[in-house]
């Protein structure tokens, strides 16, 4: 952390700019300013971070001059290599080539991928190409492995999916706070100058740095998160916490969830979960006498095939205590990506259009045709969400030329291998990218676009806040912004130039237009209200005074017709893939401290290569002394999708039947080698947080010496 430098309005010298950092979803406040031909990155006073920043942070000017950036469109040539073209060239072999193949198979044989960390606007300008230019219905994007349990149970519930829907800085008035999977320490470190001072219910298999600063730590099995909430639930009816008045004014369909609860008394969960009943009735407890109680969820619990229920059953929880839709309390889920709430509202997805509108819905169809100038009927449908779409890849019935914008599949990806297969099968793979991604490597076409400090836009962070991006320098004489790519392959597919404008100013304005109405409304948000320095956090529509924005949802009444939350009933059910003798322990995956995603990013960074340079895998000491690791050695870890790679790490806190990956290493130590593909049925969801694994010395392991080495960035 550090000292504060100045507050983020807007810019402020020619040699200085006012922006926000390029990784997660808290967005932190940063002033970049150029020093003697170097970038410094000072934290502001901005509320979310207040004057700090983590290691990733302040260390993220070095990517601007990585020695690998990529500085000319790559064309693979006859020999098989990536070499060097002109922006013509590499253009016009994108089109011709995406052309052939639809012309052979079909517009849906064509999919794009995008990425949570693309700014609104080009999240926005990505679908509009992908649906009008392409004709696709195949588009979706990494968000969908992020926060898409999370937004369906809060749509269900509440009306309207906004990871915060109230401003970080009320989590400063709480007195407790139960975290859900969420390793806010590691991942978000200024986050935890918000909470710091409540009390904390840490909800975790692992004794991470989060669960050390907690007031009470709740070890579940993985994959048991479902039973232990519904233990919570259970216990909060029957010990009497329930707010009657809230549930009887707010909410509706207690009935079906107290049911479904009530078989699930502590004992029962104590057997499925491995949480004593005392921790489960003591976390409730302090929940139900806080006076202000926050309950927030992340990743651990929602990365599962019953992901939406599980968010389901915290929810319902939050619900019974009369948390969410109040002043000085609440229920949120903290999203993960720099721009994961903002990528997720534009028309990126594959069932969704701009304005968090629902493809399906007549009335947004009629809206977004009348925006775009075309007829409804243009409008392609839903198509497969992300972990489909990837498998469908170079199939007969599936997609045959992709088109990958800012995310990095061959590492982050489920059952990881399968998918580098899949892409090695198309008949043509197109990456814009600032670096040589793993998955660019595979690419027929690479495409170097510009990052952070060299571009304009907005981003939306966690809260729900639109934050300007702004520009501290110009990018690479030969790389191009994502819109301008966009603005020339929508040409060579014969559409009108003024349908894609290539500035962010412009794409934002029609952005604007295009969410009048919806769920996600930024009708009433400009850039020069944003450089004025107004926080604005949508829904903010146009109307005729200045709209402030919403910070905090759901105060009047929650966004179903009848203004009441709603209560889903949910049951538990086991883990897609069960352990057994042959695979006899859990593995869960998450992230460090040093690292971001795919690592993509953060493993050009020399620091934080230093802080976090390999794949390790956290394992108690009695279970690795049964499979005869040593601490500091290379173990194998098998699940039966395949095999990784990493350096052991004895941790006496872990669970004696699990062991911990970070997922952001690439090669044979990529964690995503062994994750399960298994999707929860309503939000497409991977099962990335447990697997059956065993695991076994790398000297000794039955799959011999891997081929691929352990860092490879
Ligand atoms: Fe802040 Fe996240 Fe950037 Fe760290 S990675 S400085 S927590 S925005």
């Amino acid at each position: 952390m550090s000292e504060p430098v100045s507050s983020t309005p807007a810019v402020s010298r020619p040699d200085q700019v006012a922006t926000h950092c390029p990784y997660c979803a808290l967005q932190c406040g940063t002033t970049l300013s150029r020093e003697r031909e170097r970038v410094i990155v000072r934290a502001s006073d901005f509320p979310v971070n207040r004057g700090g920043l983590c290691q990733k942070g302040w260390t993220a000017a070095e990517l601007l001059d990585t020695p690998d950036r990529l500085r000319r469109p790559l064309v693979r040539n006859a020999g098989g290599e990536l070499a060097p073209v002109d922006w013509d060239t590499a253009l016009d072999t994108v089109a011709s080539r995406v052309r052939r193949v639809r012309d052979e198979h079909g517009p849906d044989a064509i999919g794009v991928f995008g990425g949570g960390g693309l700014t609104n606007e080009k999240a926005y300008l990505l679908g509009k190409f992908a649906r009008l230019a392409l004709g696709t219905s195949q588009i979706d994007y990494n968000g969908r492995f992020c926060m898409s349990s999370a937004a369906a149970a809060m749509t269900a519930a509440f009306g309207v999916d906004r990871g915060l829907p109230f401003p970080v800085t009320d989590l400063g008035s709480a007195d407790v706070i139960m975290l859900a999977g969420a390793n806010v320490a590691e991942t978000m470190p200024p986050l935890m100058r918000h909470v710091d001072s409540a009390e904390l219910i840490v909800i975790d298999p692992r004794r991470t740095a989060t669960a050390e600063r907690a007031a009470l730590h709740l070890q579940p099995t993985p994959g048991t998160d479902l039973a232990l909430v519904l233990g919570l639930l259970h216990v909060a009816v029957v010990d009497g916490w329930c707010d009657d008045d809230y549930l009887r004014a707010r909410t509706s369909g207690f009935e079906a969830a107290r049911q479904r609860a009530m078989c699930w008394w502590p004992e029962r969960v104590e057997r499925v979960t491995g949480v004593p009943v005392s921790a489960q009735r003591a976390a409730v407890r302090m929940l139900g006498t806080a006076q202000r109680g926050y309950v927030l969820t992340g990743r651990g619990v929602e990365q599962h095939s019953k992901g939406v229920d599980t968010v389901s059953g915290f929810i319902n929880l939050a619900l019974v205590l009369g948390l969410p839709g109040q002043q000085r309390s609440g229920f949120g889920s903290l999203t993960g990506q720099g721009n994961g709430q903002g990528g997720r509202e534009h028309g990126q997805k594959a069932d969704q259009l701009p304005g968090y509108r629902t493809i399906t819905d007549s009335h947004a169809r009629e809206h977004m045709a009348a925006v775009w100038g075309v007829s409804p009927g243009c409008l392609p449908g839903p198509g497969r969400s992300a972990y489909e779409m990837l498998d469908s890849l170079g199939t007969d019935a599936g997609v045959r030329a992709l088109l990958v914008f800012g995310s990095n599949p061959a590492v982050s990806a489920p059952r990881a291998g399968h998918i580098v297969r899949r892409l090695s099968a198309l008949d043509f793979l197109v990456v814009a990218d600032v670096v040589c991604s793993e998955t660019a490597r595979l690419a027929d076409v690479v495409l170097p676009v510009t990052q952070w400090a060299e571009e304009e836009g907005t981003i939306t962070n966690l809260e729900g806040r639109v934050l300007r991006r702004r520009k501290l320098r110009e990018p690479p004489e030969q790389v191009r912004s994502d819109l301008e790519v966009l603005h020339g392959l929508a040409l060579r597919f014969g559409e009108p130039g003024d349908r894609y404008p290539s500035t962010p100013c412009e794409v934002f304005d029609e952005l604007r237009r295009a969410s009048e109405g919806g769920k996600a409304d930024y009708s009433g948000i400009s850039y020069a209200r944003l450089d004025a320095g107004e926080a604005l956090h949508w829904p903010c529509p146009e109307t005729a005074e200045p709209h402030p924005g919403t910070p905090r949802l759901f105060l009047d009444g929650f966004a179903h017709p009848d203004g009441r939350a709603r209560f889903t009933a949910v049951d538990h059910r086991p883990a897609a893939e069960s352990v057994r003798s042959d695979y006899p322990l859990h593995a869960t995956t998450g992230r460090v401290l040093a690292h971001y995603q795919s690592g993509a990013q953060t493993r050009r960074i020399s620091e934080l290569m230093d802080a976090a340079p390999e794949a390790v895998v956290e394992v108690h000491p009695e279970t690795g002394g049964r499979a005869g690791l040593r601490d500091g050695e290379l173990a194998v870890i098998s699940s039966r999708r395949g095999s990784t790679v990493a350096r052991v790490r004895l941790v006496g806190t872990m669970r004696m039947d699990t062991v911990f990956l970070p997922f952001h290493f690439p090669g044979a130590g990529r964690a995503n080698l062994i994750t399960n593909p298994a999707v929860d049925a309503c939000s497409k969801m991977p099962e990335f947080k447990v697997c059956a694994v065993r695991i076994e010395p790398y000297h000794s392991a039955a799959s011999g010496p891997l081929a691929q080495p352990l860092v490879d960035a």
